[in-house]
């Protein structure tokens, strides 16, 4: 074994050749990311609840592990190779378990963030995150497609309530441009959904139920026109610098139509609004954020409104099992809303999972990794692809077993990837499980006084 690996290396395959001496160094000396990095003690907490680990057992993919290799790529003690170290740095799906359970209080997420960022500044980079960037930057979508064809899903046939909300935005644009309104004059508490880029172009359930969801509670929301990819996948994948723009630009758009409240079905564009884009602007991002999880509780509470799904009954209610997204749960901390949610309809009942809440298992989509891995079709696959997809195709299987255990008669979620992950494993693992969106039993609900 290369001598350099055996300085960071102590257990498990596959490791063989992966630090061949180099000369450059990854770690930025300027950034606080480092000291965190340095106060990890290799306890190996982390490495019990790293799903990445325990589908690989290669020390260099959990938190610790990798800690070790930052601190002797910091201290040079080994180089490393700009080719081999890609899985090093990407092969995460930044669940945030490793987060949770360190003793140390190290923040494993914003260490593995700026490692993708120095990493990206140095030239390192997937060449299938090029070709994202390319078509975030372009398109405004990670999906190569037109930035024109965002609200193709709300036409008149497909989805009225959407439609709705698309025509009364650009009455309400029009008057603000024009002048016979100010942003900061209107009064009304005015809703804005923001869709997301995989609900626009992807899964039109989604934007569907939520749009008939807040038409059936009575909101006269808007969608925004302008909206354009609230950056996710670059914050994951380490290009801060291109998502600075998104950022900019969602806020003034949002702001320049005098939104109250923005809503959101995604849990991606929602936590990265909540983390990301408060971050920005100090706390003062002069609107409210709220996930559908935690709106249509409180909506349905301060109107005194009762929900019950049509399809079953209370005496013999569908049995739901509730997968905890990372960016809802542990990102957000949002637990209970959704669960209070659930537990208001009349004819659903749930039923936990053994690893739930800050425990819960990732579904094997985060990171950007199976955006970067996975969804893209593009011939740049390699050996190192063929790896990683199979690491998340355990991932996710394994999640979905969980969720047979239970009993359930569906797996339910909150978030537009956690949903499209855990369905794709039921389809490879022939299971007859239905994996949906809290939104979709929404939709089926009656909501009365
Ligand atoms: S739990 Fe914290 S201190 Fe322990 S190995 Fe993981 S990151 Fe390091
Ligand atoms: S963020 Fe999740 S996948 Fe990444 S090292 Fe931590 S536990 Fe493992």
């Amino acid at each position: 074994m290369n001598e350099n690996v055996k300085k960071v290396v102590t257990t498990g395959p596959p490791v063989s050749g992966m630090f061949p001496p180099d000369q450059e160094n990854l770690v930025d000396p300027d950034s606080h990311a480092e000291l965190d990095y340095e106060r990890c003690v290799q306890c190996g907490y982390c490495r019990l609840v790293c799903r990445v680990y325990n589908t690989t057992y290669a020390e260099r993919d959990y938190a610790g592990g990798r800690n070790r290799i930052l601190k002797s790529l910091a201290h040079k003690e080994i180089d490393f190779d700009k080719e081999k170290i890609i899985d090093a740095i990407y092969q995460c799906m930044l669940c945030g378990a490793c987060r949770t359970v360190c003793p140390n209080g190290i923040d494993t997420l914003e260490v593995f963030q700026t490692y993708r960022h120095t990493a990206v500044k140095k030239g390192v980079m997937p060449e299938k995150l090029a070709v994202l960037r390319n078509s975030i930057v372009t398109n405004k979508n990670p999906f190569l497609e037109s930035g024109t064809d965002r609200f193709n899903w709300c036409d008149t046939q497909s989805c009225n309530e959407g439609h709705m909300a698309y025509e009364r935005a650009m009455e309400h644009k029009r008057k603000i441009e024009s002048g016979e309104l100010k942003a900061e004059d209107v009064q009304e508490h005015l809703v804005g959904y923001f869709v997301g880029c995989t609900s626009a172009y992807r899964n039109n359930e989604l934007t569907t139920a939520t749009s008939v969801i807040l038409d059936k509670l009575g909101v006269k929301f808007i969608v925004f026109p302008d909206e354009e990819c609230c950056g996710s996948v670059l914050f994951r994948t380490g290009l801060d610098d291109d998502a600075m723009a998104l950022v900019e630009k969602n806020i003034k758009m949002i702001r320049s139509l005098g939104v109250k409240e923005v809503v959101f079905s995604c849990s991606g564009c929602y936590s990265t609004m909540n983390i990301e884009y408060n971050k920005f602007t100090d706390n003062n991002l002069g609107f409210e954020l709220t996930h559908m999880v935690q709106f249509v509780p409180k909506y349905a509470k301060e109107h005194g409104i009762k929900i019950r799904y049509t399809k079953r009954t209370k005496e013999d209610p569908l049995i739901v099992t509730y997968h905890d997204p990372c960016h809802l749960g542990r990102y957000s901390e949002i637990y209970d809303e959704p669960r209070e949610l659930i537990e208001m309809i009349e004819g659903v009942k749930l039923v936990e999972m053994k690893h739930n809440r800050e425990m819960s298992w990732c579904c094997g989509a985060g990171g950007g990794v199976r955006a970067l891995y996975g969804n893209i079709s593009s011939d740049i696959a390699s050996n190192r692809l063929d790896e990683t997809t199979a690491c998340w195709e355990n991932i996710n299987e394994d999640r979905l077993k969980e969720a047979l255990e239970t009993k359930a008669e569906a797996l339910v979620s909150a978030c537009v990837f956690c949903k499209n992950n855990l369905a794709l494993a039921a389809k490879d693992t022939n299971s007859s499980l239905p994996v949906i969106d809290l939104a979709q039993i929404l939709e089926d609900c009656e909501f009365y006084k």
